[in-house]
């Protein structure tokens, strides 16, 4: 039982989110929270038995809200992952967890400089996932269609997803 209980043991799993200091803290805080499952996902919700009509993820409809669908595998997250890694000119980025994509900062580029947009670029992504998500669920709107902006717009807060909602 101690050994159980050891730093060793208590470290096994963790992972350290260094903050990025170009955007805003909330967005750090955010992908922190994201990497260990703290945010309300319908399926998070229904776990905690909170009355909800649907678990199905709100851009799709096709699976369960978790973060991993939302972030990684729903049509929308791999499309806006293919876009970066196109932008970006890196390898197709295969990710199964939000852990995946925070660690292709470190991995994918050796250039600091490079890095360090491409970190900006990740959280934002993550950031207008579920910025886009609470506008379907808390807006009730539809998703119609997505697009990236176009490279001459982007900036590091404007690299996002462009919602065009039905009104
Ligand atoms: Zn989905």
């Amino acid at each position: 039982m101690r050994g159980l209980l050891s730093p060793a043991q208590n470290t096994v799993g963790a992972f350290i989110l260094n903050w990025c200091t170009a955007v805003h803290l909330k967005i750090n805080i955010f992908a922190w929270r994201t990497e260990l499952d703290r945010i309300p996902t319908r399926q998070a919700l229904f776990k905690r038995k909170v009355n909800i009509n649907s678990v199905c993820c709100p851009l799709c409809s096709k699976n369960v809200e978790s973060v991993e669908h939302l972030f990684t595998s729903c049509f929308y997250a791999t499309m806006l992952w293919g876009y970066i890694s196109t932008w970006c000119k890196i390898p197709p980025m295969y990710v199964f967890s939000v852990r995946d994509i925070l660690k292709l900062r470190e991995a994918i580029l050796e250039d600091t400089k490079k890095r360090k947009a491409f970190e900006v670029i990740i959280l934002v992504a993550l950031w207008s996932i579920r910025k886009l998500r609470n506008k379907v669920v808390f807006g009730g709107k539809r998703v119609v269609l997505w697009r990236l902006y176009e490279e001459r717009k982007c900036t590091s807060y404007s690299c996002s997803i462009v919602e065009h909602m039905e009104t």
